[in-house]
Protein backbone atom coordinates (compact mmCIF):
# COMPACT_ATOMS: atom_id res chain seq x y z
CA UNK A 1 0.00 0.00 0.00
CA UNK A 2 1.34 3.25 -0.54
CA UNK A 3 0.84 6.43 1.24
CA UNK A 4 0.31 9.06 -1.28
CA UNK A 5 -0.68 12.19 0.69
CA UNK A 6 0.14 15.46 -1.12
CA UNK A 7 -3.22 17.32 -2.19
CA UNK A 8 -2.88 17.38 -5.83
CA UNK A 9 -6.12 19.29 -6.44
CA UNK A 10 -4.11 21.84 -4.49
CA UNK A 11 -1.04 21.73 -5.56
CA UNK A 12 -1.05 23.99 -8.73
CA UNK A 13 -2.91 26.27 -7.41
CA UNK A 14 -0.75 27.06 -4.74
CA UNK A 15 2.25 27.28 -6.00
CA UNK A 16 0.95 30.36 -7.91
CA UNK A 17 2.48 33.57 -6.74
CA UNK A 18 -0.14 34.45 -4.63
CA UNK A 19 0.94 32.15 -1.97
CA UNK A 20 4.80 32.91 -2.52
CA UNK A 21 6.72 34.32 0.18
CA UNK A 22 8.51 36.29 -2.88
CA UNK A 23 5.23 37.89 -3.40
CA UNK A 24 3.98 38.70 0.03
CA UNK A 25 7.49 40.06 1.16
CA UNK A 26 10.46 38.27 3.45
CA UNK A 27 11.11 41.16 5.42
CA UNK A 28 12.23 39.15 8.59
CA UNK A 29 14.58 36.77 6.00
CA UNK A 30 18.09 36.93 4.86
CA UNK A 31 18.67 37.06 1.30
CA UNK A 32 18.87 33.42 -0.12
CA UNK A 33 21.38 32.65 -2.40
CA UNK A 34 21.28 30.78 -5.25
CA UNK A 35 22.54 27.07 -4.60
CA UNK A 36 24.57 25.39 -7.91
CA UNK A 37 26.02 23.27 -6.19
CA UNK A 38 25.50 20.57 -3.21
CA UNK A 39 28.35 21.38 -0.94
CA UNK A 40 26.16 19.77 2.72
CA UNK A 41 26.30 16.30 3.38
CA UNK A 42 22.59 14.56 4.07
CA UNK A 43 21.60 14.39 7.60
CA UNK A 44 21.81 11.22 8.95
CA UNK A 45 17.95 10.69 9.08
CA UNK A 46 17.62 10.76 5.86
CA UNK A 47 18.34 7.28 3.95
CA UNK A 48 18.19 9.29 0.19
CA UNK A 49 21.32 10.18 -1.58
CA UNK A 50 21.84 13.27 -2.86
CA UNK A 51 23.86 12.86 -5.78
CA UNK A 52 21.39 12.22 -8.08
CA UNK A 53 19.71 15.91 -7.75
CA UNK A 54 20.07 17.61 -10.85
CA UNK A 55 17.71 20.16 -9.94
CA UNK A 56 19.15 23.64 -9.35
CA UNK A 57 17.27 25.44 -6.65
CA UNK A 58 16.79 29.12 -7.94
CA UNK A 59 17.17 32.23 -5.49
CA UNK A 60 14.09 31.68 -4.14
CA UNK A 61 13.18 29.76 -1.09
CA UNK A 62 9.95 28.77 -1.96
CA UNK A 63 10.03 27.97 -5.46
CA UNK A 64 9.24 24.51 -5.81
CA UNK A 65 9.67 21.54 -8.49
CA UNK A 66 6.88 19.31 -8.61
CA UNK A 67 8.79 16.14 -9.63
CA UNK A 68 10.29 16.18 -6.35
CA UNK A 69 8.83 13.55 -4.25
CA UNK A 70 7.69 13.98 -0.80
CA UNK A 71 9.31 11.57 1.89
CA UNK A 72 5.32 11.20 2.70
CA UNK A 73 5.07 9.12 -0.81
CA UNK A 74 7.11 6.31 0.61
CA UNK A 75 5.85 2.85 1.26
CA UNK A 76 4.75 1.47 4.55
CA UNK A 77 3.14 -2.03 5.45
CA UNK A 78 1.72 -1.12 8.88
CA UNK A 79 -0.53 -3.49 10.40
CA UNK A 80 -2.77 -0.39 11.32
CA UNK A 81 -2.18 1.64 8.24
CA UNK A 82 -6.17 1.05 6.99
CA UNK A 83 -7.31 3.92 5.94
CA UNK A 84 -6.17 4.01 2.38
CA UNK A 85 -8.99 5.64 -0.34
CA UNK A 86 -7.03 5.91 -3.38
CA UNK A 87 -6.54 3.62 -6.23
CA UNK A 88 -3.04 3.35 -7.51
CA UNK A 89 -1.67 5.68 -5.32
CA UNK A 90 -2.67 8.91 -6.96
CA UNK A 91 -6.61 9.87 -7.54
CA UNK A 92 -9.29 8.94 -4.56
CA UNK A 93 -12.01 6.34 -6.02
CA UNK A 94 -15.05 8.01 -5.25
CA UNK A 95 -16.39 3.98 -4.57
CA UNK A 96 -14.17 4.22 -1.18
CA UNK A 97 -15.09 8.04 -0.17
CA UNK A 98 -16.50 7.41 3.61
CA UNK A 99 -19.42 9.34 4.22
CA UNK A 100 -20.37 8.73 7.75
CA UNK A 101 -19.65 6.50 10.65
CA UNK A 102 -22.12 5.16 12.38
CA UNK A 103 -21.76 4.46 16.40
CA UNK A 104 -24.08 1.39 17.67
CA UNK A 105 -26.17 2.42 20.70
CA UNK A 106 -24.84 0.53 23.93
CA UNK A 107 -26.26 -2.74 24.14
CA UNK A 108 -27.71 -2.75 20.99
CA UNK A 109 -28.88 -5.93 19.23
CA UNK A 110 -29.59 -4.11 15.65
CA UNK A 111 -27.09 -5.44 12.75
CA UNK A 112 -26.80 -2.38 11.06
CA UNK A 113 -25.51 -2.35 7.01
CA UNK A 114 -22.24 -1.12 6.23
CA UNK A 115 -20.30 -0.89 3.29
CA UNK A 116 -16.78 0.86 2.10
CA UNK A 117 -18.50 4.47 2.66
CA UNK A 118 -20.46 3.62 5.55
CA UNK A 119 -18.53 2.42 8.33
CA UNK A 120 -20.45 0.86 11.56
CA UNK A 121 -18.04 1.01 14.92
CA UNK A 122 -19.07 0.05 18.43
CA UNK A 123 -17.22 2.87 19.68
CA UNK A 124 -15.74 6.28 17.93
CA UNK A 125 -12.16 6.77 18.70
CA UNK A 126 -9.44 9.36 17.01
CA UNK A 127 -7.06 8.22 14.88
CA UNK A 128 -3.88 8.83 12.91
CA UNK A 129 -3.88 9.85 9.00
CA UNK A 130 -2.61 6.44 7.03
CA UNK A 131 0.79 7.60 6.49
CA UNK A 132 2.07 8.84 10.22
CA UNK A 133 4.43 5.37 10.39
CA UNK A 134 6.87 7.36 12.27
CA UNK A 135 4.24 8.50 14.76
CA UNK A 136 2.64 5.04 15.36
CA UNK A 137 5.88 3.71 15.85
CA UNK A 138 7.31 6.66 18.57
CA UNK A 139 3.91 5.72 20.36
CA UNK A 140 4.99 2.25 20.95
CA UNK A 141 8.42 2.98 21.56
CA UNK A 142 9.24 6.45 22.06
CA UNK A 143 10.56 7.87 25.72
CA UNK A 144 9.32 11.07 25.97
CA UNK A 145 5.88 11.85 27.68
CA UNK A 146 3.27 14.24 27.20
CA UNK A 147 2.92 14.60 31.28
CA UNK A 148 0.48 17.59 31.28
CA UNK A 149 -3.57 16.98 31.24
CA UNK A 150 -4.83 19.78 28.93
CA UNK A 151 -1.78 18.95 26.32
CA UNK A 152 -3.04 15.52 25.83
CA UNK A 153 -5.61 15.72 22.84
CA UNK A 154 -7.26 12.89 21.17
CA UNK A 155 -5.66 11.75 17.74
CA UNK A 156 -2.06 13.37 19.13
CA UNK A 157 0.64 10.91 19.70
CA UNK A 158 1.04 11.45 23.11
CA UNK A 159 5.14 9.67 23.15
CA UNK A 160 7.90 10.42 21.02
CA UNK A 161 11.67 9.29 20.09
CA UNK A 162 14.28 11.27 22.41
CA UNK A 163 17.67 11.56 20.46
CA UNK A 164 18.77 9.67 23.86
CA UNK A 165 16.38 6.73 22.73
CA UNK A 166 18.34 3.36 21.53
CA UNK A 167 15.30 2.76 18.43
CA UNK A 168 16.29 0.94 15.56
CA UNK A 169 16.74 4.06 12.80
CA UNK A 170 16.38 1.84 9.71
CA UNK A 171 12.94 0.19 9.99
CA UNK A 172 11.69 2.57 8.17
CA UNK A 173 12.10 6.27 6.32
CA UNK A 174 12.14 9.41 8.24
CA UNK A 175 9.86 11.67 7.73
CA UNK A 176 9.59 15.57 7.43
CA UNK A 177 7.05 16.96 9.72
CA UNK A 178 7.61 20.65 9.66
CA UNK A 179 10.06 23.18 8.43
CA UNK A 180 10.96 26.54 9.81
CA UNK A 181 13.10 29.18 8.31
CA UNK A 182 16.15 29.40 10.07
CA UNK A 183 16.39 33.20 11.41
CA UNK A 184 20.21 33.04 11.95
CA UNK A 185 21.54 31.18 9.30
CA UNK A 186 20.46 32.03 5.39
CA UNK A 187 19.56 29.25 3.41
CA UNK A 188 18.47 27.26 6.04
CA UNK A 189 15.96 25.25 7.88
CA UNK A 190 14.72 23.94 11.02
CA UNK A 191 13.33 20.75 10.08
CA UNK A 192 10.75 18.87 13.04
CA UNK A 193 10.92 15.12 12.35
CA UNK A 194 7.71 13.42 12.67
CA UNK A 195 7.63 11.20 15.48
CA UNK A 196 10.41 12.83 17.35
CA UNK A 197 10.64 15.39 20.10
CA UNK A 198 11.94 18.54 19.90
CA UNK A 199 15.56 18.00 21.89
CA UNK A 200 16.96 18.20 18.68
CA UNK A 201 15.91 19.91 15.31
CA UNK A 202 17.76 19.22 12.71
CA UNK A 203 19.11 22.62 10.65
CA UNK A 204 19.32 21.80 7.43
CA UNK A 205 19.86 23.32 4.15
CA UNK A 206 16.62 24.61 1.27
CA UNK A 207 18.14 21.63 -1.43
CA UNK A 208 18.06 19.22 0.98
CA UNK A 209 14.88 20.07 2.50
CA UNK A 210 13.38 20.55 -0.51
CA UNK A 211 14.53 17.23 -1.89
CA UNK A 212 13.46 15.59 1.04
CA UNK A 213 10.26 16.99 1.96
CA UNK A 214 8.39 19.27 -0.84
CA UNK A 215 4.88 19.04 0.91
CA UNK A 216 6.17 20.19 4.35
CA UNK A 217 7.82 22.71 2.31
CA UNK A 218 4.74 24.06 0.25
CA UNK A 219 2.66 23.48 3.81
CA UNK A 220 5.39 26.34 5.12
CA UNK A 221 4.88 28.46 3.18
CA UNK A 222 1.42 28.66 3.08
CA UNK A 223 1.05 28.80 6.53
CA UNK A 224 3.86 31.84 6.18
CA UNK A 225 2.14 33.42 3.84
CA UNK A 226 -0.85 33.40 6.04
CA UNK A 227 1.04 34.91 8.88
CA UNK A 228 1.95 37.48 6.93
CA UNK A 229 -1.47 38.79 5.86
CA UNK A 230 -2.99 38.09 9.21
CA UNK A 231 -0.52 40.34 10.85
CA UNK A 232 -0.97 43.24 7.97
CA UNK A 233 -4.89 42.93 8.20
CA UNK A 234 -3.88 43.63 11.89
CA UNK A 235 -2.14 46.40 11.02
CA UNK A 236 -0.86 47.35 14.80
CA UNK A 237 2.30 45.31 14.99
CA UNK A 238 1.49 43.93 18.74
CA UNK A 239 1.63 40.39 16.95
CA UNK A 240 4.97 41.09 14.82
CA UNK A 241 6.48 38.75 17.75
CA UNK A 242 3.85 35.63 17.74
CA UNK A 243 4.21 35.64 13.93
CA UNK A 244 8.07 35.57 14.36
CA UNK A 245 7.62 32.47 17.13
CA UNK A 246 5.61 30.98 14.19
CA UNK A 247 7.56 31.30 11.17
CA UNK A 248 11.16 30.83 12.38
CA UNK A 249 11.00 29.83 16.17
CA UNK A 250 12.42 31.26 19.29
CA UNK A 251 14.70 30.33 21.63
CA UNK A 252 11.84 29.42 24.40
CA UNK A 253 10.55 27.44 22.56
CA UNK A 254 13.58 26.05 20.01
CA UNK A 255 14.84 24.67 23.57
CA UNK A 256 11.48 23.70 25.33
CA UNK A 257 10.62 20.11 24.61
CA UNK A 258 7.70 20.56 26.55
CA UNK A 259 6.38 23.68 25.32
CA UNK A 260 2.74 24.23 24.36
CA UNK A 261 3.74 25.38 20.81
CA UNK A 262 4.62 21.46 19.81
CA UNK A 263 1.24 20.46 20.52
CA UNK A 264 -0.18 23.43 18.25
CA UNK A 265 2.20 22.13 15.70
CA UNK A 266 1.33 18.61 16.36
CA UNK A 267 -2.37 19.42 15.69
CA UNK A 268 -1.67 20.84 12.88
CA UNK A 269 0.06 18.17 11.41
CA UNK A 270 -1.88 15.39 12.47
CA UNK A 271 -5.12 17.26 11.33
CA UNK A 272 -3.72 18.02 8.02
CA UNK A 273 -3.00 14.60 7.49
CA UNK A 274 -5.87 12.95 8.01
CA UNK A 275 -7.29 16.23 5.33
CA UNK A 276 -5.06 14.62 3.09
CA UNK A 277 -6.10 11.09 3.56
CA UNK A 278 -8.93 12.67 1.33
CA UNK A 279 -7.19 15.46 -0.77
CA UNK A 280 -9.05 17.82 1.21
CA UNK A 281 -6.72 21.55 1.73
CA UNK A 282 -4.42 21.88 5.40
CA UNK A 283 -5.09 23.46 8.58
CA UNK A 284 -3.05 25.37 10.88
CA UNK A 285 -3.25 26.14 14.08
CA UNK A 286 -1.89 28.79 15.72
CA UNK A 287 -1.86 30.55 19.90
CA UNK A 288 -0.75 34.42 19.03
CA UNK A 289 -0.52 34.92 22.73
CA UNK A 290 2.64 34.98 25.31
CA UNK A 291 1.26 32.00 27.74
CA UNK A 292 0.07 29.60 25.39
CA UNK A 293 -1.89 26.78 27.70
CA UNK A 294 -4.78 25.60 25.95
CA UNK A 295 -4.86 24.01 22.34
CA UNK A 296 -8.86 23.17 20.94
CA UNK A 297 -9.18 19.61 23.13
CA UNK A 298 -11.48 17.51 21.14
CA UNK A 299 -11.52 14.71 18.43
CA UNK A 300 -11.08 15.53 14.86
CA UNK A 301 -13.62 13.72 11.81
CA UNK A 302 -13.45 14.56 8.56
CA UNK A 303 -17.12 12.81 8.40
CA UNK A 304 -20.04 13.00 10.82
CA UNK A 305 -20.03 10.36 12.95
CA UNK A 306 -23.82 9.37 13.64
CA UNK A 307 -25.33 8.09 16.26
CA UNK A 308 -27.58 4.93 15.67
CA UNK A 309 -31.35 6.45 16.76
CA UNK A 310 -30.02 9.30 14.11
CA UNK A 311 -29.51 6.81 11.54
CA UNK A 312 -32.32 4.76 11.47
CA UNK A 313 -34.17 7.96 11.43
CA UNK A 314 -32.01 8.43 8.34
CA UNK A 315 -33.24 5.47 6.44
CA UNK A 316 -36.49 6.12 7.44
CA UNK A 317 -36.98 9.14 5.46
CA UNK A 318 -38.66 9.97 2.18
CA UNK A 319 -35.53 11.33 0.58
CA UNK A 320 -33.73 8.02 1.82
CA UNK A 321 -35.56 6.45 -0.89
CA UNK A 322 -33.96 6.07 -4.32
CA UNK A 323 -35.04 7.98 -7.54
CA UNK A 324 -37.03 5.42 -8.89
CA UNK A 325 -38.82 4.75 -5.64
CA UNK A 326 -39.47 8.34 -5.22
CA UNK A 327 -40.57 9.24 -8.32
CA UNK A 328 -42.67 6.28 -8.59
CA UNK A 329 -40.98 5.34 -12.50
CA UNK A 330 -37.58 4.43 -13.47
CA UNK A 331 -38.49 6.21 -17.09
CA UNK A 332 -39.35 9.54 -15.52
CA UNK A 333 -35.61 11.18 -16.98
CA UNK A 334 -34.82 8.69 -19.12
CA UNK A 335 -31.60 8.83 -20.64
CA UNK A 336 -30.66 12.16 -18.99
CA UNK A 337 -27.32 13.13 -17.43
CA UNK A 338 -28.61 16.93 -17.01
CA UNK A 339 -26.14 18.22 -15.13
CA UNK A 340 -25.39 20.80 -18.06
CA UNK A 341 -29.14 21.71 -18.47
CA UNK A 342 -30.52 22.47 -14.73
CA UNK A 343 -34.12 21.85 -15.86
CA UNK A 344 -33.86 17.90 -16.96
CA UNK A 345 -31.55 17.36 -13.99
CA UNK A 346 -32.78 14.59 -11.86
CA UNK A 347 -31.31 16.14 -8.86
CA UNK A 348 -33.87 19.05 -9.57
CA UNK A 349 -36.66 16.88 -9.61
CA UNK A 350 -35.53 14.96 -6.84
CA UNK A 351 -35.16 18.55 -4.53
CA UNK A 352 -39.24 18.71 -5.62
CA UNK A 353 -40.01 15.12 -4.32
CA UNK A 354 -38.65 15.28 -1.13
CA UNK A 355 -38.69 18.76 -0.02
CA UNK A 356 -40.95 20.74 -2.17
CA UNK A 357 -38.08 22.72 -3.31
CA UNK A 358 -37.88 24.79 -6.46
CA UNK A 359 -35.38 26.95 -7.79
CA UNK A 360 -37.95 29.54 -8.14
CA UNK A 361 -38.10 29.74 -3.95
CA UNK A 362 -41.64 28.56 -2.37
CA UNK A 363 -41.34 27.15 1.18
CA UNK A 364 -37.97 25.86 -0.04
CA UNK A 365 -35.12 27.17 -2.43
CA UNK A 366 -33.31 24.85 -4.06
CA UNK A 367 -29.63 25.94 -4.24
CA UNK A 368 -27.92 25.29 -7.98
CA UNK A 369 -23.92 25.74 -8.92
CA UNK A 370 -22.56 27.47 -11.62
CA UNK A 371 -20.79 25.71 -14.14
CA UNK A 372 -17.61 26.43 -12.26
CA UNK A 373 -18.84 24.49 -9.29
CA UNK A 374 -19.45 27.39 -6.72
CA UNK A 375 -22.71 28.37 -5.84
CA UNK A 376 -25.35 30.75 -6.35
CA UNK A 377 -26.31 33.00 -3.92
CA UNK A 378 -26.98 36.10 -5.56
CA UNK A 379 -30.03 36.55 -3.27
CA UNK A 380 -29.29 34.92 -0.29
CA UNK A 381 -31.04 35.58 2.42
CA UNK A 382 -30.42 34.31 5.98
CA UNK A 383 -33.82 33.27 7.05
CA UNK A 384 -35.02 31.21 3.47
CA UNK A 385 -35.40 27.57 3.98
CA UNK A 386 -32.65 26.22 1.50
CA UNK A 387 -31.29 23.24 0.09
CA UNK A 388 -28.41 21.54 -2.43
CA UNK A 389 -28.94 18.69 -3.92
CA UNK A 390 -25.70 17.14 -5.36
CA UNK A 391 -26.01 14.35 -8.47
CA UNK A 392 -25.78 10.98 -8.07
CA UNK A 393 -24.96 7.88 -9.99
CA UNK A 394 -28.19 8.22 -11.82
CA UNK A 395 -27.49 11.23 -12.87
CA UNK A 396 -24.22 9.38 -15.33
CA UNK A 397 -22.18 12.14 -14.94
CA UNK A 398 -18.80 11.77 -13.69
CA UNK A 399 -17.76 11.69 -9.96
CA UNK A 400 -14.63 13.63 -10.68
CA UNK A 401 -15.70 16.23 -12.87
CA UNK A 402 -19.34 17.01 -12.70
CA UNK A 403 -19.56 20.48 -11.17
CA UNK A 404 -22.92 19.94 -9.59
CA UNK A 405 -20.60 17.26 -6.88
CA UNK A 406 -18.45 19.66 -4.98
CA UNK A 407 -19.50 18.51 -1.53
CA UNK A 408 -19.17 14.77 -1.66
CA UNK A 409 -15.89 14.86 -3.33
CA UNK A 410 -15.06 17.00 0.05
CA UNK A 411 -12.18 18.94 -1.27
CA UNK A 412 -11.90 21.87 1.34
CA UNK A 413 -10.03 25.06 1.29
CA UNK A 414 -6.67 25.42 3.39
CA UNK A 415 -8.26 27.20 7.08
CA UNK A 416 -6.21 28.82 10.16
CA UNK A 417 -7.33 28.55 13.62
CA UNK A 418 -6.02 31.30 15.34
CA UNK A 419 -6.02 31.73 18.98
CA UNK A 420 -5.88 35.32 20.10
CA UNK A 421 -7.43 37.89 22.36
CA UNK A 422 -10.69 37.22 21.28
CA UNK A 423 -10.15 33.51 21.67
CA UNK A 424 -10.46 30.70 18.40
CA UNK A 425 -11.37 31.63 15.36
CA UNK A 426 -11.48 30.47 11.35
CA UNK A 427 -9.56 32.30 8.81
CA UNK A 428 -8.76 31.59 4.84
CA UNK A 429 -5.30 30.67 4.72
CA UNK A 430 -5.83 30.81 0.83
CA UNK A 431 -8.08 33.30 -1.22
CA UNK A 432 -11.92 31.53 -1.48
CA UNK A 433 -14.46 33.06 -4.44
CA UNK A 434 -17.81 33.69 -3.47
CA UNK A 435 -19.73 30.59 -3.77
CA UNK A 436 -16.70 28.59 -2.97
CA UNK A 437 -17.43 25.27 -0.99
CA UNK A 438 -14.84 26.10 2.02
CA UNK A 439 -15.63 22.89 4.23
CA UNK A 440 -18.26 20.29 5.87
CA UNK A 441 -19.49 21.30 9.36
CA UNK A 442 -18.74 17.61 10.49
CA UNK A 443 -19.65 16.43 13.98
CA UNK A 444 -21.62 14.39 16.26
CA UNK A 445 -25.18 13.69 14.46
CA UNK A 446 -27.74 12.62 16.97
CA UNK A 447 -31.85 13.33 17.81
CA UNK A 448 -33.25 15.71 19.79
CA UNK A 449 -34.92 14.02 22.45
CA UNK A 450 -36.90 17.02 23.83
CA UNK A 451 -39.23 16.60 20.23
CA UNK A 452 -39.55 13.28 20.38
CA UNK A 453 -43.27 12.18 21.33
CA UNK A 454 -44.45 9.41 23.51
CA UNK A 455 -45.23 7.54 21.05
CA UNK A 456 -42.12 7.29 18.85
CA UNK A 457 -40.11 6.56 22.09
CA UNK A 458 -42.33 3.54 22.22
CA UNK A 459 -42.25 2.59 18.62
CA UNK A 460 -38.02 3.13 19.05
CA UNK A 461 -37.85 0.71 22.32
CA UNK A 462 -40.35 -1.73 20.27
CA UNK A 463 -37.82 -1.82 17.58
CA UNK A 464 -34.11 -2.14 19.43
CA UNK A 465 -36.10 -5.08 21.01
CA UNK A 466 -36.12 -7.33 18.62
CA UNK A 467 -32.67 -9.13 18.68
CA UNK A 468 -30.05 -9.08 16.17
CA UNK A 469 -33.04 -7.37 13.70
CA UNK A 470 -31.36 -6.36 10.21
CA UNK A 471 -31.62 -3.04 9.63
CA UNK A 472 -30.80 -2.32 5.98
CA UNK A 473 -29.84 1.14 3.82
CA UNK A 474 -33.84 0.71 2.68
CA UNK A 475 -36.60 0.06 5.96
CA UNK A 476 -39.33 -2.76 5.69
CA UNK A 477 -42.33 -1.29 5.38
CA UNK A 478 -43.09 -2.87 8.53
CA UNK A 479 -39.75 -0.91 10.01
CA UNK A 480 -41.28 2.50 8.26
CA UNK A 481 -44.29 1.93 10.40
CA UNK A 482 -42.59 2.17 13.81
CA UNK A 483 -40.06 4.75 12.42
CA UNK A 484 -42.96 7.32 10.89
CA UNK A 485 -41.05 9.71 8.31
CA UNK A 486 -42.48 13.76 10.04
CA UNK A 487 -40.66 15.18 6.98
CA UNK A 488 -44.16 15.88 5.79
CA UNK A 489 -45.20 17.94 9.03
CA UNK A 490 -41.98 19.93 8.33
CA UNK A 491 -41.77 21.03 5.14
CA UNK A 492 -43.87 24.06 4.68
CA UNK A 493 -42.19 25.50 8.28
CA UNK A 494 -39.80 28.29 8.01
CA UNK A 495 -36.14 28.04 8.75
CA UNK A 496 -35.82 27.98 12.26
CA UNK A 497 -32.60 27.39 14.68
CA UNK A 498 -29.28 27.29 12.75
CA UNK A 499 -27.53 26.67 15.91
CA UNK A 500 -29.14 25.78 19.53
CA UNK A 501 -25.65 25.54 22.02
CA UNK A 502 -22.57 26.69 21.06
CA UNK A 503 -21.72 23.53 18.94
CA UNK A 504 -25.10 22.48 18.01
CA UNK A 505 -25.85 22.93 14.18
CA UNK A 506 -29.74 21.75 13.00
CA UNK A 507 -31.76 21.08 9.72
CA UNK A 508 -34.38 22.74 9.07
CA UNK A 509 -35.78 21.47 5.12
CA UNK A 510 -33.91 17.96 5.56
CA UNK A 511 -34.56 16.85 9.17
CA UNK A 512 -35.76 19.17 12.18
CA UNK A 513 -35.47 16.89 14.46
CA UNK A 514 -31.47 16.20 12.93
CA UNK A 515 -28.52 17.92 15.13
CA UNK A 516 -24.89 18.06 14.43
CA UNK A 517 -22.72 18.66 17.63
CA UNK A 518 -19.10 19.49 17.09
CA UNK A 519 -18.45 19.80 20.46
CA UNK A 520 -16.09 16.90 21.53
CA UNK A 521 -16.35 15.52 17.86
CA UNK A 522 -15.64 17.91 14.85
CA UNK A 523 -13.30 19.43 12.32
CA UNK A 524 -12.08 22.82 11.44
CA UNK A 525 -15.60 24.28 10.75
CA UNK A 526 -16.19 24.32 14.86
CA UNK A 527 -13.65 27.26 14.79
CA UNK A 528 -16.07 29.85 12.71
CA UNK A 529 -17.49 32.64 14.68
CA UNK A 530 -20.62 34.51 14.63
CA UNK A 531 -20.99 37.50 12.76
CA UNK A 532 -24.06 39.93 11.94
CA UNK A 533 -22.96 40.55 8.80
CA UNK A 534 -20.93 36.98 7.87
CA UNK A 535 -18.57 36.09 4.83
CA UNK A 536 -19.72 32.39 4.50
CA UNK A 537 -23.45 30.17 5.21
CA UNK A 538 -24.73 27.22 6.15
CA UNK A 539 -26.19 24.84 3.40
CA UNK A 540 -28.23 21.40 4.10
CA UNK A 541 -26.92 19.56 1.51
CA UNK A 542 -28.47 16.16 0.20
CA UNK A 543 -25.62 14.46 -1.34
CA UNK A 544 -24.76 11.10 -2.13
CA UNK A 545 -22.25 9.21 -4.42
CA UNK A 546 -24.57 6.24 -4.78
CA UNK A 547 -28.37 6.23 -4.93
CA UNK A 548 -28.04 3.00 -2.97
CA UNK A 549 -26.23 4.04 -0.18
CA UNK A 550 -28.11 5.49 3.19
CA UNK A 551 -29.04 9.42 2.46
CA UNK A 552 -27.30 10.85 5.78
CA UNK A 553 -28.01 14.66 5.37
CA UNK A 554 -24.87 17.28 5.61
CA UNK A 555 -24.05 20.67 6.35
CA UNK A 556 -21.70 22.81 4.28
CA UNK A 557 -19.97 26.25 4.57
CA UNK A 558 -19.76 27.75 1.27
CA UNK A 559 -18.21 31.76 0.95
CA UNK A 560 -21.33 34.48 0.69
CA UNK A 561 -18.59 37.00 -1.23
CA UNK A 562 -14.66 36.47 -1.98
CA UNK A 563 -12.74 36.55 1.31
CA UNK A 564 -9.05 37.37 0.77
CA UNK A 565 -6.30 34.81 3.22
CA UNK A 566 -6.10 36.51 6.77
CA UNK A 567 -9.63 37.28 6.65
CA UNK A 568 -11.67 35.60 9.29
CA UNK A 569 -14.54 33.55 7.93
CA UNK A 570 -18.16 34.14 9.85
CA UNK A 571 -21.23 32.60 9.86
CA UNK A 572 -24.75 33.62 11.27
CA UNK A 573 -25.84 31.64 13.78
CA UNK A 574 -28.83 33.57 15.07
CA UNK A 575 -32.02 34.95 13.16
CA UNK A 576 -32.94 38.23 14.34
CA UNK A 577 -35.68 36.78 17.02
CA UNK A 578 -33.11 34.81 18.53
CA UNK A 579 -30.72 37.23 18.83
CA UNK A 580 -33.34 39.70 20.65
CA UNK A 581 -34.47 36.10 22.96
CA UNK A 582 -31.28 34.93 23.88
CA UNK A 583 -28.74 37.97 23.90
CA UNK A 584 -30.49 40.87 23.89
CA UNK A 585 -28.64 42.08 21.05
CA UNK A 586 -29.65 42.89 17.63
CA UNK A 587 -27.92 42.46 14.31
CA UNK A 588 -27.78 45.70 12.28
ZN1 LIG B 1 -27.60 15.31 -11.31
ZN1 LIG C 1 -23.84 15.64 -12.39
Amino acid sequence: MSANHPNQQHVAFRQGSDLSLRAHGLQNTPPVQAISSLTSQPSTRQKRTLNDVTTTVAGVIWSLSDTIPSLRNIKTNLKDNVNIWKTNGTSIDPKKIPSAIVVQAVGSTLQLKSNNRIQVVQKYEARLASGCSEARRAQENGSWKQKKEELLIPGLPSKKFLESDDNPRNQSENIVQDVFLHSSKPGYFYVLWEGWAVDNLYELSDIEVQQSASEAVRLAQIRDAFLDAFNAANGTGELDEFVAREKYLDRNVRMDVNHPFWTFKDLTYFHTQLHADLEKGPVFYFSLETDMQNPPNFTYTNVNVVREDAYIRCLGRLANQNFSELSGSANTMRSSTACSSPQHCKCNQRALLAYGATAAGGPVRLLQYNAEGLLQLDNYNFDDARILVECSNTCQCSPENCHRRVVQRGKSVAIAVVNGNIGYGGYAAEPIKKGQYIVEYVGEMYLLKERRSKENVAQSKKMKAQPHANIDFRLTQTQKDEMPDVHALYINRPAKSKRGSSYEAGFSVIDERIVICASKVGNVGRFFNHSCNPNATFVEVHSRCFESDPLIPKIAIFALRDIAVGEAITLRYYSDQQMKDKRGMKCG
